[in-house]
């Protein structure tokens, strides 16, 4: 019987998992330059935990089941709601701030297409304890760092969210109308949005954007705008604040007061970054300030900090941008010419292991087999073991890229990759 793959998932090659593991420890070193240490959540969780603040809705784009113990639980479609809870559960009176990173595949049911999959991976960070506008700065700074660490060209878009909060509240709008506000922003469903609301002022201050060059024109119009609006006019400083510390830190922006990000517990700062050339699924990465989420979970009220990289569209954006990998390479691969020899060869390919990357021929091919194979695979080096040279504690080495042969004594062998 033939088993497809479940819609939505997908299967890795050693190929591809090799460029995934290097793109990944490229990301992860700069998570490490922050002093970000990893940490590991659960693959489920129970169903509270996203259906708390997001309500029931929630359920239609998660994988939602019962243990045998009736237990509700879901696959987690995201990782910060988790790590709050962790810190809430345990972790509560660690010395702050608290620097976590995280990899993991997330699962959402969602119409697979190009670049939107049930099962995906992030890599993200969460800053937990400190708010304060270096904290905000850092964690942008080190998602920008990261892509342009594996030479990406992206855009990032910055916003807050205490800007439109803080209008909304001095025009007097709920908490629940300004989610439905925010969410129809997120959509840049100007529609649903002139239907919610006739303050012209909002439309004003949306469509405010501009490069890091213009941000001083941005930012004065948009003073101008909210000159009447204290809570608006707060955040406002406080994002001015923020984009100082980035230009100190050499992170290139573009404001966009109408980032609204699709999830609601976002409090201040948000961003997001986009690779225009992958098309419809363009943003790479989201995050944003999220000061009441840990309150949530029965957690002290403490303040945090996150992104996410959406990891497969990374992957995407570094095949689009024709971004080199290094291919995998293997040190020697050891042929066998006589079966009389077999045992010799083991003992030798044992001791290279010790340093080298060795693939012992297991498929008993000739030798123009077996360097037809070492090329497919990148090796370096062939060594070609046989009766006569072993009788003189020798072996037959080609260089793969040289295309010459020569013999050399067993206990030389290692010079070959060692000079
Ligand atoms: P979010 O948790 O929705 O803010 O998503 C963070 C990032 O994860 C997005 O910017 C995307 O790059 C990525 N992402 C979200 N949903 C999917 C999906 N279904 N498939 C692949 N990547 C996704």
């Amino acid at each position: 019987m033939k088993i497809e793959r479940p819609r939505g998932t997908r299967d890795f090659t050693p190929e591809e998992m090799q460029k995934r593991n290097f793109i990944r420890n490229k990301i992860e070193e700069v998570y490490g330059k922050f002093n970000y240490l990893e940490i590991a959540i659960p693959t489920f969780e129970h169903i509270e935990l996203f259906s708390l603040k997001s309500g029931n809705d929630i359920r239609e784009s998660m994988y939602v089941f019962r243990d045998k113990g009736d237990r509700e639980l879901c696959l987690r479609p995201e990782a910060t709601a988790s790590v709050c809870r962790m810190f809430a559960n345990d972790m509560r009176t660690a010395q702050k701030p608290l620097k976590f990173y995280y990899y993991a595949p997330m699962f959402r049911y969602e119409r697979p297409q190009k670049g939107r999959y049930r099962e995906f991976w992030q890599s993200g960070i969460e800053l937990i304890g400190p708010k304060n506008c270096e904290s905000d700065a850092e964690v942008i700074a080190a998602a920008y760092t990261a892509l342009k660490n594996l030479n990406l060209e992206f855009e990032l878009e910055i916003g807050h969210l205490g800007v439109l909060r803080g209008l909304l509240n001095d025009l007097g709008i709920s908490g629940e109308k300004q989610d439905e506000l925010l969410n129809a922003v997120d959509k840049k469903d100007v529609t649903r949005l002139e239907n919610l609301v006739e303050h012209g002022v909002i439309f004003d201050v949306l469509e405010l954007k501009g490069t890091k060059e213009g941000s001083k024109e941005i930012l004065g119009k948009a003073e101008n705008l909210l000159n009447d609006y204290p809570d608006a006019i707060l955040a406002l400083s406080e994002l001015k604040e923020i984009l100082l510390m980035l230009d100190i830190m050499g992170v290139d922006y573009v404001i966009d007061l109408g980032v609204a990000r699709g999830l609601e517990y976002y409090t201040g700062v948000v961003f997001e970054m986009r690779v225009q050339s992958l098309g419809a699924q363009c943003q790479i990465a989201g995050g944003g300030r999220y000061d009441k989420l840990i309150g949530l979970f029965d957690g002290p009220p403490t303040p945090a900090v996150g992104f996410a990289f959406g990891f497969d569209r990374v992957m995407d954006a570094i095949e689009v941008q024709n971004i080199k990998i290094p291919e995998n390479e293997v040190d020697f691969v050891i042929a066998v010419v006589d079966h009389s020899v077999r045992k010799n060869a083991l003992k030798i390919a044992s001791k290279l292991r010790e340093k080298f990357i060795v693939d012992f021929d297991l498929m008993n091919r000739k030798i123009g087999k077996v360097i037809e194979y070492a090329n497919s695979i990148n090796a370096k080096f062939v060594i070609v073991i046989g009766p006569r040279e072993i009788a003189e504690n020798k072996v037959s080495v080609r260089d793969m890229k040289t295309k010459e042969q020569k013999t050399v004594k067993i206990s030389e062998i290692e010079n070959l990759l060692t000079k």
